[in-house]
This record gives C-alpha cells, sequence and structure tokens, in this order.
C-alpha cells in the first residue's frame, strides 16, 4: 500500500456512528460506569478521541511509538525540555527558531539548564561540544532562513556514544520528506502550525517519541503541565493532514522552479535552498530526505534593508507576513522581522544578511509566483532609478 492510501486509511471511520470524518468530541469530562471504570477516557486534559486520532495519525507518519499534541509548537519543545533536569546541558544548532532560543535562554537557563550552541552542518562540531553533562542535542534541519543541513544519522551516532537524546525539530521538511527516527532520533517536533495543518489557520505543535517508554514521559509532562491541543483544533489538524502528501509534493515542485529563476537573476547575490547543486548540503539533503522542501531565502546584490523592504512591500501572492507552509505564499524580512531581536553582527555571522528575503511557497501555479517576483524585482531602489534614466 502506498504511503498516501495508508495515511487516509489511518483515518480511523467513527465506530460508533459510521461518520466518515473524525467527531469532535467537545467534553471536558467522560461519564464513569464506577470509581476507575470507564472507557479509556477519564478527563479530556489526560485524553480525547479527537486528540488521540490526531496523535496516532501523526505518530504513524512519522514512523513513532507514540505522540502528543499541544497547543502550539513551543509547548511541545517546552515539554522534551521537562525531560531534563538542572544540571544538565543541551547542545543545540546555531541558527535555531527564535522561540526556542527565547525558551531555552530566559525560561530554562535560570532553572539550571545549559545550553551550547555549534554549527551542527559541521558533525565535528557537535561532538566536540559534547560534555559529561550533555543529555539532549537539538538539531533543526533545513534551518530558518539559511536551510542548513545537518546530518541526523552521523549525529544520531554521537548521541548514542554519549547517551544523551536526540531530538530533531522537523518543521521544514515534514514527515513526507524526512523521518528523522528511522535515521536515528529518539524525538521529533513539529511546529503543527506550518505544513502539518497546512492551512495558516490553527496554532499546534507535536512530539513524536521512538520508543513507548518516552512517549509515556511525554504525555505524563503533558496532563502534567496542561498544554494540550483542543478537540476543534485537533479536528482541523486531521483534515489538514489528510492532504499533506499532495501539499508537499507542490510545494517542492514550485520552490525548486523559483528557486532556480532566483539564482540567475541579476539583482540577486545569493539562493539558499537545499534542491540547487550550489547549496552546500545539497548531497547530505539528498541522501537522507525525499525532498528539498518550499522555504527558500535569497540576499540581493543591493544588500540592505531598504531593498528588501521595497521588494516585500510590492508582491502580490507572496504576502508579508511571519510563519510559513500554509497554501498562501508568504514573505518575511527576518532582519526587521523574526531575527530583528539577534544583534547585528551575530545576525550577519549567522548568514542574515540585511537584505535577506525568506519565501514560503504556497499552492499557486509556479507561473503566477513567478511573474509576481519578477514584477517585485523592478520596485527595487535601483531598478527603480534604471527605469526614469536618473544616475543611480
Ligand atoms: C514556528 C516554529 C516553531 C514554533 O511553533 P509555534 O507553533 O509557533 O509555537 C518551532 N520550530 C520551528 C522550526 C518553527 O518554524
Amino acid at each position: 500500500m502506498s504511503t498516501i492510501t495508508s495515511l487516509i486509511h489511518s483515518i480511523p471511520v467513527d465506530p460508533q456512528t459510521g461518520a466518515i470524518a473524525v467527531p469532535i468530541y467537545q467534553t471536558s469530562t467522560f461519564v464513569q460506569d464506577a470509581p476507575g471504570v470507564n472507557k479509556g477516557y477519564d478527563y479530556a486534559r489526560s485524553n480525547n478521541p479527537t486528540r488521540e486520532t490526531a496523535e496516532k495519525i501523526i505518530a504513524g507518519l512519522e514512523g513513532g511509538a507514540a505522540a502528543s499534541a499541544f497547543a502550539s509548537g513551543l509547548a511541545a519543545i517546552d515539554a522534551v525540555i521537562k525531560l531534563l533536569k538542572a544540571g544538565d546541558e543541551i547542545v543545540a544548532v546555531d541558527d535555531i527558531y527564535g522561540g526556542a532560543f527565547r525558551l531555552f535562554h530566559k525560561v530554562y537557563e535560570k532553572f539550571g539548564i545549559k545550553v551550547h550552541y555549534v554549527d551542527t552542518s559541521d558533525t565535528q562540531a557537535v561532538f566536540q561540544a559534547i560534555t559529561p553533562n550533555t543529555r539532549l542535542i537539538w538539531l533543526e534541519t533545513p534551518t530558518n532562513p539559511t536551510l542548513k543541513i545537518s546530518d541526523i544519522a552521523a549525529i544520531s551516532r554521537i548521541a548514542k556514544a554519549s547517551n544523551c537524546l536526540l531530538c530533531v525539530d522537523n518543521t521544514f521538511a515534514s514527515p513526507v520528506l524526512q523521518q528523522p527516527l528511522a535515521l536515528g532520533a529518539d524525538l521529533v517536533i513539529h511546529s503543527a502550525t506550518k505544513y502539518l495543518g497546512g492551512h495558516s489557520d490553527l496554532i499546534a505543535g507535536v512530539v513524536v517519541s521512538k520508543t513507548p517508554q518516552l512517549g509515556e514521559e511525554i504525555k505524563f509532562y503533558q496532563n502534567a503541565c496542561g498544554a494540550i491541543l483542543s478537540p476543534f483544533d485537533s479536528f482541523l489538524l486531521i483534515r489538514g493532514i489528510e492532504t499533506l502528501h499532495l501539499r508537499i509534493r507542490q510545494h517542492v515542485a514550485t520552490a525548486q522552479v523559483l528557486a532556480e529563476y532566483l539564482e540567475q537573476h541579476p539583482a540577486v547575490d545569493k539562493v539558499f535552498y537545499p534542491g540547487l547543486p550550489s547549496h552546500p548540503g545539497h548531497a547530505l539533503a539528498k541522501q537522507q530526505s525525499k525532498g528539498f522542501g518550499g522555504i527558500i531565502s535569497f540576499t540581493l546584490k543591493e544588500d540592505n534593508a531598504e531593498a528588501a523592504t521595497a521588494f516585500v512591500t510590492h508582491t502580490r501572492y507572496f504576502k508579508l507576513a511571519e510563519s510559513l507552509g500554509g497554501i498562501k505564499s508568504l514573505l518575511s524580512h527576518p532582519a526587521t522581522m523574526t531575527h530583528k531581536s539577534i544583534p547585528a553582527e551575530k545576525r550577519k555571522a549567522a548568514g542574515v544578511s540585511d537584505s535577506l528575503i525568506r519565501l514560503s511557497v504556497g499552492l499557486e501555479e509556479a507561473n503566477d509566483l513567478l511573474a509576481d517576483l519578477e514584477q517585485a524585482f523592478k520596485h527595487l531602489p535601483q531598478a527603480a532609478l534604471a527605469e526614469t534614466g536618473l544616475p543611480a
């Protein structure tokens, strides 16, 4: 059976009524026959049939033993960090999602958890950052916004040899393109707000565990801390996942076309897309994933925020917004949006120059998106000057 067919049929028909869509069990509690005698559910923070269905589908997609669905991607990350205790250390990818950095730095540091940030696309650097206290390695691959690729299998061997867990934030790739657990990771997290949900209509997160025992631990912290996904949002997530494979296939195909177009454009300096042979992670991405994703970043030859602002305010289909992975194309300017709080020196060292623009390629026709970019380039200050015939 193909993966799409098995996904579609992993979404159960309701045994009570035959409903082909997953019912929304909008309830807080479940009536018991006698104390402790129930139908598998007692209180909806601990478990809810709609959420449980979403969790089983996602565990299946990632090839994990169990999954827990949370109220946001950050709540999912938070649950993983709760596996640690004071004195433990984390080795994390240096261009980590900004919200994860804030959580580690402003919340968990004061509880005595230390984080070492390294360029995880350099496997040796990961090895060197490990100390006797390292309990967790945290990867994102591809990273945001420069799409750096890290070797999941090689780093999982370092994790095993050092007796620590490997968690991969698989938000950018999605389980359709990359399955970290099969490559040796212990845990996968998602901001299901992005590709899994896929319609820019919910905030959600998931932790998928390789073993039932890790799954139980995560479930314990979820119930103890309470950041569960609601029944309605669980339904929306399931509905989004039904078309995940088709959406990803189209995102990837269109992104490749746009990345190749950008690479030859005279106003563009660098293009960051793992599907381009010029990308330093191209061979590794090809080996460990089934496709290169729907996110592209690029910089302009006019490397300043004014030029980038002129571009991002003149696209028609690419809407200016944070977030990614939805059906509508989005674009953002990290230097003045998501990465604004990072000091300029540090930001530039990570490759996020003043003109870097990130695209989340949606499901519109590739030709329409290409034409949209083409006309936006005409609004760059230099191009506009050239058109008026005035000296630059
Ligand atoms: C958005 C995002 C998160 C955080 O998820 P929320 O659902 O916004 O809490 C974590 N990791 C990555 C890579 C993301 O893009």
